[in-house]
């Protein structure tokens, strides 16, 4: 391995301790400490544990979170009415839905309740007005994963300025968002997704290299000019042997791992990457923890706002 690894939670930790000021300032002049409210819809393993883990980074920094319920049976009207409460209410500075949504919701579900948050508490960035301000270059509160992906690039004085980037995935949460925020730093970008012909020539053109895509070490070296960047923001759960043995070499500790667990957390970004790459986000360890941290800093920034425009 010769790639320099970025670590998430040295950055993440930054963050958080750049909030803490902010937090003690914003608690002294109102007389309240920011407040997120997250709404849990159902009972999906994962989203238990994000929440479980936004609940507890929140009250670590200070914040009041308020963590609203409800069943997996829960009708769409009921969720835009929890939606309604928590906007007109002056304790809840951010909104936070988790998604997904369960799919007795309908398709639209998802978007019909970002759309109903509003704007000014829309920590996640989601809301068609967070999303046309930040394309207009004139961002508020942009979703959190991209932003993470930018100030760990700042953290490590990666040059963004006239850089090529490429961006695999095309999601309103992270491929659309990351490149812009990429391009209003002035890189070259590039986005593909699962239309691009010859993706792999396309990728090996980055000097920043981002990979968003959902598919357990889809990016081998081939698409990987020799010491570029590549930041891995999947999260892939393996439980099949033959993709873990492809990925990691026998005697790993990650392949150890899997064989005490029988699954394991993988990158969209492929462990060989490691030889060829210049610097490279682990997973777990890379992008993951500065989610949550941007959610910390956005809804300090939403409570702010908020306090001004009152
Ligand atoms: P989506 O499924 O919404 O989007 C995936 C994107 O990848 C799509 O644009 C899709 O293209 C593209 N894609 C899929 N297959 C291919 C292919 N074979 N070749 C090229 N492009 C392809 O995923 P998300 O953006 O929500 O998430 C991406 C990954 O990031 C997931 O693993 C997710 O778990 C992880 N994630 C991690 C977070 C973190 O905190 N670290 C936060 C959010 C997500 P098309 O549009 O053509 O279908």
């Amino acid at each position: 391995m010769s790639a320099r690894l970025l670590d998430g939670h040295a950055v993440a930790a930054a963050i958080r301790d750049a909030v803490d000021p902010d937090v003690r300032k914003f608690t002294a002049s109102a007389g309240r400490p920011p407040g997120l409210g997250i709404v849990l819809v159902g009972d999906n393993p994962s989203s238990e544990i994000y929440v479980r883990n936004k609940v507890k980074a929140g009250a670590e920094t200070g914040l009041w979170v308020d963590l609203q319920r409800l069943p997996a049976g829960a009708s769409l009207d009921e969720l835009l009415a929890l939606v309604a409460r928590l906007n007109a209410s002056d304790a809840h500075d951010g909104i936070l839905v988790q998604a997904p949504l369960p799919e007795g919701m309908g398709k639209q579900a998802a978007q019909r309740v970002f759309d109903a948050i509003d704007p000014a508490k829309d920590v996640d960035g989601f809301h068609p007005v967070n999303v046309g301000r930040l394309v207009q270059g004139r961002p508020h509160l942009v979703p959190c994963t991209p932003s993470g992906v930018i100030v760990m690039l700042e953290h490590y004085g990666i040059p963004i300025a006239r850089s090529r980037a490429v961006v695999i995935g095309r999601s309103e949460i992270v491929g659309k968002p990351m490149a812009m925020l990429l391009l209003q730093r002035d890189a070259t970008v590039t986005i593909c997704h699962s239309k691009t012909p010859d993706l792999p020539a396309v990728a090996s053109e980055a000097d920043i290299l981002v990979a968003a895509i959902g598919r357990a070490g889809f990016v081998t070296p081939s698409f990987v000019k020799p010491g570029a960047t590549v930041i891995d923001v999947g999260i892939n759960r393996v439980t099949d042997p033959l993709t873990v043995r492809d990925l990691f070499d026998a005697g790993s500790t990650r392949l150890a791992d899997f064989e005490r667990r029988g699954a394991v957390v993988v990158g969209d970004v492929h462990p060989k990457v490691a030889d060829i790459a210049g610097s490279l986000t682990p997973v777990p360890g890379g992008v993951g923890p500065l989610t949550i941290a941007v959610l910390l800093r956005n809804t300090v920034k939403a409570a702010a706002t908020r306090i001004v425009a009152v």
